[in-house]
């Protein structure tokens, strides 16, 4: 299934889509590239899938989703995490657990230790995906995501899409050398990212690493942040608030010529993070 693309309008310029978000309602995204692999996996491979890290991820929500349709169990270790979380009836952890995910709170003192002993013991029909699914699996699936922008027919040749580990911008960079690919740290700094990079592969100089000009904390809610999400809404497309509006404010500020923007999906996020602008008297 292709995804298809849009174009949009914005302060003046064209823009190009890829809609990833519609390919799944919770299943969408880089999440579902990232994920190729293991959906590409017949269901008696496997019996359990394990993974870990925030409670609000879409990473956690995408392996939920491919878990229920495989019929894997799928446990999830977090943190302890609020009442008022464990309460929320919408957003990515209700989704989640909906979908049958079973969570695990470890103590924070714990934690570190829990994680790294994960992979002891291990069974072979249990896959174990690292926080954010970054897997190196996840190559295969933006490559058939590079070869559906190669036959798209636009020759528009600058792509963009947010960094979180940084895996979808680098294998998209990779499989597309003859392209520029944009992208920005949406958790911690550019040297973070570069490091998270090169864990993986040499960064390509194809990838070019734009610099927000606003020192900016992860899923924290910022006021510029909701306005460009607005705008983007006008123009007719709804993105996540947590990543893509710190990658616009770049493209628009940092770049000038046509680029084919990847959505990278997150919107199921949407819900609770408009409750926390609302908390916060943002809106
Ligand atoms: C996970 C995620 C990202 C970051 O992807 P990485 O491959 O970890 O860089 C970007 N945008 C959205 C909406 C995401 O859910």
């Amino acid at each position: 299934m292709h995804s298809p693309i849009s174009k949009i309008s914005l302060d003046g310029r064209v823009f190009y889509v890829k809609r990833d978000d519609l390919i799944d309602p919770f299943l969408a995204g880089n999440k579902y590239r990232k994920l190729y692999t293991l959906l590409q996996t017949p269901p008696n491979k496997l019996t359990k899938v394990i993974s870990y890290g925030g409670t609000q991820s879409n990473a956690m929500l995408a392996i939920a989703a491919m878990c229920k349709q495989k019929g894997w169990e799928f446990k999830y270790y977090s943190k302890p995490i609020s009442q008022t979380l464990k309460n929320e009836n919408c957003g990515n952890f209700y989704h989640a657990k909906n979908l049958g995910m079973i969570h695990i709170e470890i103590e924070q003192q714990f934690y570190k230790d829990f994680i790294a002993s994960l992979r002891f013991n291990l069974d072979e029909k249990t896959f174990i995906i690292d926080q954010g699914g970054a897997v190196e699996e996840a190559k295969l699936g933006l490559e058939v995501l590079a070869d559906e922008i190669k036959n798209s027919g636009l020759g528009v040749k600058s792509l963009a899409t947010p960094s979180g580990t940084g895996t979808t911008a680098l294998y998209l960079a990779l499989s597309l050398p003859e392209y520029r690919v944009y992208t920005t740290p949406c958790v911690g700094d550019t040297s973070y990212l570069k490091e998270q990079m090169s864990a993986l592969h040499e960064i390509p100089k194809n990838l070019t690493i734009l610099e927000p000009q606003k020192k900016y904390h992860f899923a924290k809610p910022y006021r510029e942040f909701l306005e460009m999400q607005q705008k983007l809404l006008e123009a007719g497309v709804e993105f996540d608030l947590v990543y893509a509006p710190s990658l616009w404010k770049c493209l628009i500020e940092q770049t000038d010529e046509e680029i084919i923007y990847i959505h990278s999906g997150g919107v199921s996020g949407n819900e609770s993070m408009m409750h926390r602008y609302r908390q916060k008297g943002f809106i």
